[in-house]
């Protein structure tokens, strides 16, 4: 359980949801920014949509299967084809983005 700010979006979380199960957390694929001045003439005008550039996304790369506890993953077998190896390998995020910073 910690309390983490994302430094790719800013946006604050706990790795722990209050239900006990852990927290992924993703960035916002845009940066959405409303002028104050558009507020008055409707929704989306004047708003700006940017791409985010560095994006965090703390799910689980895909392909990774845990056996034992040890993250291992399905490699092509070099002497049987169409047949896979199930080898070790590295557990990890998809997107580290700008990375975190504790709170507490
Ligand atoms: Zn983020």
């Amino acid at each position: 359980m910690a309390n983490l700010k994302c430094n790719a979006c800013g946006g604050t979380y706990n790795t722990t949801q209050r239900d006990g199960t852990a927290y992924f957390h993703q960035c916002p694929a845009e940066i959405i920014t409303t002028p104050a001045s558009s507020t008055a003439s409707g929704a989306g005008a004047g708003e700006v949509r940017e791409q985010r550039t560095a994006i965090r996304d703390e799910n689980i790369r895909r392909g990774i299967v845990y056996v034992d506890g040890k993250p291992h993953k399905f490699v092509p077998n070099p002497e049987e084809r169409n047949q896979s190896l199930l080898v070790p390998g590295e557990a990890g995020i998809i997107s580290e983005g700008d990375g975190v910073s504790q709170l507490d």
